[in-house]
């Protein structure tokens, strides 16, 4: 049985921590904040409640797998649902495309009603995928790789200079499928330039697996696996920021924190590497992605009739999110800002015609400074500034015997999938007690 200590109690460090404690070890969790689950959590004012970071998870096969191996399955504890659409884009020439998960021919039919023969190029773009996904799910994304003797295939895909930006402007005419395809990057705050082009395999996933919410809000995710690290008896400290690892002859002995040295064999970094000294050297030529503007808004009466995302492209691109809690008659939405944005975002939206601003009962702003000061670095992971990122960022393995890295920093691109991913890897990396 090792002592694992694992740092941060995002949703990285939540899933590495109950996979491990099932594994046997004897898992210790520190968390600076006095709460855990990191942007997996709620935000709530004047009895509106909203979700903080995510509100919708693709490929929900990684929760599944996650709870099923670190004890009861979710359906147990929590509904998670498929939503009927993964977003609606709206153009600045006033056309729209509502984009459905989880069916192929569905999406030909969206993008056909925008303009007929769309769809087809669409779904051709999506299957392009197929393959890349299929290779790097079982090669790279669900088992544990060796850096210096990666699969063929697998290094063929990592290496290949081909940007998102490129093959998107070399698939699609029409700038509206661009903008489509490259949303999900843009919203993670990436210039398609310096995203590779098998990233994009994110619209292969949707389309084929759908989007997914949960009953009540994600931060319930976030609430239930809080649990489990008391049936799986892990040690929890919150309010103690770990300031830097104690390393000996290059094997990891302890992590250091304010409150002492907690005694370790093996530590798991859920939080940005460049947070711990004896880490950040080896990441110094990568860099984080930074956070939207997030708007949290109460209002009184019924919100705007939107899917759960709404997407309006212009010089600043604005994300409206539905969902959360509210008092009786009111309802709560959440607006994410990026780009042009030199106005109240309420504003910036009403000029979309989504004018809600006469309806404001409570609202919550936060910068991306706020954000990510919040959670002690950015919950979007690292920075794509080209093919080389995925050399220029830890895990799961690190060059430190015995420490292993989980979370947003240790993936290829942020979100729950590849955060629950980055989990099971180093698992899978550790193996049973
Ligand atoms: C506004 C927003 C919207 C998003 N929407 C979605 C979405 O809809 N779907 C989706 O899949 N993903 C979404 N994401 C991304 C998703 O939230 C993240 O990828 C994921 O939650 C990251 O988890 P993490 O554990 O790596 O990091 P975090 O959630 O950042 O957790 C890190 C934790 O470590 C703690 N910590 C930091 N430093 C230390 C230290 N030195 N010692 C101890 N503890 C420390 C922090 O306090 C924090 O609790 C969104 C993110 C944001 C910000």
């Amino acid at each position: 049985m090792a002592r694992v200590v694992v740092v941060g109690g995002g949703f990285g460090g939540l899933a590495s921590a109950v996979r491990l404690a099932k594994l046997g070890h004897d898992v210790t969790l520190v968390e600076r904040s006095a709460t855990l689950g990191g942007a997996l959590s709620e935000v709530s004012q004047d009895g509106f409640a909203w979700d903080a970071g995510p509100t919708y998870t693709m490929l929900p096969a990684v929760i599944r797998d996650l709870f099923r191996k670190s004890g009861r399955p979710v359906e147990r504890e929590l509904e998670l649902v498929p939503l009927d659409l993964v977003r609606e884009h709206r153009f600045e020439d006033d056309t729209s495309v509502r984009l459905p998960g989880g069916s192929r021919s569905a999406q030909v039919a969206a993008f056909d009603a925008m303009s007929p023969g769309l769809g087809q190029r669409w779904v051709d773009h999506v299957a392009s995928y197929a393959e890349d996904w299929d290779v790097l799910r079982r090669g790279y994304l669900e088992n544990p790789w060796d850096p210096t003797d990666l699969p063929r295939d697998v290094a063929a895909r990592l290496g290949s200079r081909e940007t998102l930006h490129k093959r998107l402007k070399r698939t699609f005419k029409d700038e509206r499928l661009r903008m489509v395809a490259g949303h999900p990057f843009v919203a993670e705050g990436h210039d398609l330039r310096n995203v590779p082009a098998w990233a994009g395999m994110t619209a292969y996933v949707e389309q084929r697996f759908g989007t997914w919410t949960v009953v009540g809000g994600m931060a319930r995710i976030g609430a239930a696996l809080e649990q489990r690290l008391a049936t799986r008896r892990v040690a929890v400290l919150t309010s103690t920021e770990a300031t830097d690892l104690v390393v000996r002859e290059g094997r990891v002995v302890a992590v250091a924190t304010a409150a002492g040295d907690l005694d370790a064999d093996v530590v798991i970094c859920a939080v940005d590497p460049r947070r711990l000294p004896a880490l950040a050297a080896y990441v110094e030529r990568s860099m984080p992605a930074i956070p939207p503007v997030v708007t949290h808004v109460g209002l009184e009466g019924p919100g705007p009739d939107l899917p759960h995302e709404l997407v309006l492209h212009g010089e600043a691109t604005l994300v409206v999110r539905t969902g959360g809690r509210a008092p009786d008659g009111c309802s709560a939405i959440t607006v994410h800002g990026r780009g042009k944005l030199s106005e109240d975002i309420l504003r910036a939206l009403a000029r979309h015609r989504v004018d809600v601003r006469a309806q404001v009962v409570t609202r919550v702003d936060r910068s991306p400074r706020d954000l990510v000061e919040r959670w002690g670095g950015s919950p979007m992971g690292v920075l794509w500034q080209g093919r080389a990122t995925t050399r220029q960022r830890l895990g799961p393995r690190t060059p430190v015997t015995g420490v292993y890295a989980a979370g947003a920093h240790a993936t290829p691109g942020a979100g729950l999938p590849y955060v629950g991913l980055s989990a099971a890897l180093v698992a899978a990396e550790i193996g049973p007690a």
